[in-house]
């Protein structure tokens, strides 16, 4: 806490993994004798940059970017660029953190890195989004490359920002280097199901977590915070898997459509008409409300998938949901539920997914994409899904074994953490003190 001050959440991502090792540190004192937890904690290089850029009108703007390096045991840094004007160092170290231990987890070679910048892209044109985009990627296109740290979208940051980046950085250093960053149109050595594969991925995992128990998302009423690209494609793929989902979101406020969200006028209004939620309402007419200034969480459903952003489901809200009837949740967003709202969870007998490893299919089908970049190849919308749909059995099998392994059958939590946190405590132990 002393080195890093003030920095919130990251010592809270943090906490949440130390309080889940305790029994692996028990089993294997190399760890310790080794300084690997002290080592993991501290990321291998942050960098912290000016980005000046210039509106529409001539103003000049400056904003500050980061891109921290955090750990590359397992392959180059790989993580989300977010761009949104609650971004500081303690959120894009949060970010970073938690995405060494999602990477091990999909058992691919990456390591875990994150960056971003405090840029709010709500109200800016076409134009003013591209000079940003351009002014970021002449700072940080020194610091990444194929083989040493690929970076991709997250809040803020989606196809859009990743062509504006991606043709940046080949326009300096004259190389067409498509293995620098992913989530690239389709046109310029993008990968099939990219776009789709965190909201994808998180339905797959919650889907398992509701087989295991015996029952599945048929008819489900289920509740989806946010309506940005995780949001929407879990709302696609839940509605594929026979759920119905009642209610979604967006900083403004939430939409309850007891009829199941229309699809196709959220994608018109959110992704192509760039609007707020209450323009969806008012296009749907009278079976929908735009509901702003409380919780989406007070909505009941059987499955609930925060898909927004961290620490929107407060102990208060879980409290809400447990006592709704919520069966399981799915974190489709990085760390949306606090630890008391974890712990009601865990309690109240909750299938509960944690971020880490319910979200992991972005990330994955992040890799896939360099792995097609690298032989020059792309595979279909149909083998690229099965892939990712087997990787998200296999990340919910492991956690469950793991879990069940060291004493905790069920917590999804620790399953993650303590596998997540071996591979790559194996991988720097054999790398030597580096
Ligand atoms: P988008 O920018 O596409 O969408 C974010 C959505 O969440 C928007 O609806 C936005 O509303 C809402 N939101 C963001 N911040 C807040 C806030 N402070 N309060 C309320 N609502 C908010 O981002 P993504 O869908 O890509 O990311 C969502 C979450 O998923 C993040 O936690 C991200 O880290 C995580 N994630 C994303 C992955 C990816 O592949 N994209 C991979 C793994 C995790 P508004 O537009 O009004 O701001």
């Amino acid at each position: 806490l002393r080195r890093n001050p003030g920095e919130i959440e990251f010592h809270q991502a943090v906490r949440e993994v130390l309080e889940s090792i305790g029994p692996v540190l028990g089993k294997h004192p190399e760890y310790a004798e080794s300084k690997i937890i002290e080592r993991i904690c501290e990321p291998e290089r942050q960098i912290i940059f000016r980005v000046p850029w210039e509106d529409d009108r001539g103003e000049v703007h400056i904003n500050r970017g980061f891109r921290v390096e955090f750990n590359s045991a397992l392959g180059p840094y790989k993580g989300g660029l977010r761009f949104h004007p609650s971004v500081y160092l303690g959120i894009v170290k949060f970010l970073g953190f938690e995405q060494i231990f999602k990477n091990s987890l999909t058992g691919l070679p990456i390591g875990g890195g994150k960056g971003g910048s405090d840029f709010d892209p709500k109200g800016r044109s076409e134009r003013e989004i591209m000079r940003f985009c351009q002014s970021f990627m002449t700072e940080l296109y020194r610091h990444i490359g194929e083989y040493t740290d690929v970076p991709a979208g997250d809040i803020g940051v989606g196809g859009r920002e990743v062509g504006y980046l991606f043709g940046q950085y080949k326009r300096i250093t004259n190389r067409y280097e498509s293995g620098v960053i992913t989530g690239k149109g389709l046109s310029y050595g993008g990968a099939q199901v990219r776009t789709e594969a965190t909201g994808y991925g998180c339905a797959f995992f919650v889907d398992e977590m509701l087989k295991a128990r015996g029952t599945s998302f048929d008819g489900k009423r289920v509740v989806v915070s946010g309506s940005g690209n995780v949001a929407v494609y879990t709302i696609e793929k839940i509605r594929q898997l026979g759920g119905v989902v009642v209610a979604c979101s967006d900083s403004s406020g939430y939409v309850v459509d007891e009829k199941g969200i229309d699809l196709d006028l959220l994608k018109q209004v959110k992704q192509v008409e760039r609007q707020r939620m209450n323009v969806y309402a008012e296009r749907r007419g009278s079976q929908a409300v735009f509901v702003s200034g409380r919780s989406i969480w007070e909505v009941p459903c059987e499955v609930a998938m925060p898909s927004a952003t961290q620490n929107e489901i407060t102990g208060r809200d879980a409290g809400l949901l447990v006592g709704n009837g919520c069966v399981a949740v799915g974190e489709g967003a990085n760390m949306p539920t606090t630890p008391e709202g974890i712990r009601i969870f865990q309690e109240a007998g909750v299938a509960f997914g944690p971020g880490k490893a319910a979200n992991a299919g972005g990330v994955a089908t992040s890799a896939l994409e360099m792995q097609q970049n690298a032989s020059r190849d792309s595979w279909t919308f149909e083998f690229s899904e099965n892939r990712l749909q087997q990787i998200m059995r296999d990340i919910h099998s492991r956690c469950l074994n793991t879990a069940a392994e060291y004493g905790m059958p069920g917590d999804y939590v620790a399953g993650a953490n303590i596998d997540g946190f071996k591979r790559v405590a194996d991988a720097m132990l054999s790398l030597g003190l580096i």
